[in-house]
């Protein structure tokens, strides 16, 4: 991509932009999922006790208890998607879609583009979002938003999440496991309209 020119031109004469962005689009909004810089220093119960020293190691590890599980979660909620910052490049996105009918699929599932203030009907989150949650049973029971759950945790009074259908725990709404059911609203509506 040397010629900026050209690029500046299309997206001027486009009738509609489709953005995909992934992991490099998360490390530009503060999430690095790979990174083993501080993870032990923030969450040095989790490093010990389950040899994980990355938030991707750490996702992927089935802890002891949901008790646990959420506790951790929530933290990772709260520092990355409560206290988020949109950064330079997300408003630079928003300004160059601004008068644009746009689509965007992701892979990063930290609500960003939704934080940021971009048409939540227009985002595909392909990994699913950690601020909503599935039931872990295996069926597809459908999916909530967690950030109720999430906050009570931080709030010292947490309780892991039945699901309302089979009373199985919840779990966060992504392909950590065989449970995953993709959101495919969003790409329902936007076809649809
Ligand atoms: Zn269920």
């Amino acid at each position: 991509m040397t010629d900026l020119t050209k690029v500046k031109e299309w997206l001027k004469d486009a009738d509609a932009v489709i953005v995909t962005a992934g992991n490099g689009m998360a490390k530009e909004e503060g999430l690095d999922i790979l990174s083993e810089e501080n993870f032990d220093d923030e969450y040095g119960k989790v490093a010990d006790k389950y040899d994980v020293h990355t938030i991707g190691d750490a996702l992927d590890k089935k802890f002891d208890t949901w008790d646990e599980q959420w506790a951790f979660w929530s933290q990772l909620v709260n520092e990355y998607s409560f206290e988020y910052e949109p950064s330079e490049t997300m408003l630079a996105l928003k300004e160059l879609l601004k008068d644009k009918q746009y689509f965007i699929a992701t892979s990063t599932f930290g609500h960003f583009f939704e934080n940021a203030g971009f048409n939540e009907k227009r985002i595909f989150n392909a990994f699913g979002d950690w601020t909503r949650m599935q039931c872990s049973s295996g069926v597809n029971h459908g999916q909530k938003d967690d950030r109720e759950v999430v906050k009570k945790y931080l709030e010292g009074k947490g309780e892991v999440p039945k699901c309302e259908d089979c009373n199985s725990p919840m779990e966060l709404h992504m392909p950590l496991n065989a449970n995953f059911f993709p959101d495919t609203d969003a790409i329902c509506a936007s076809v649809g309209s």
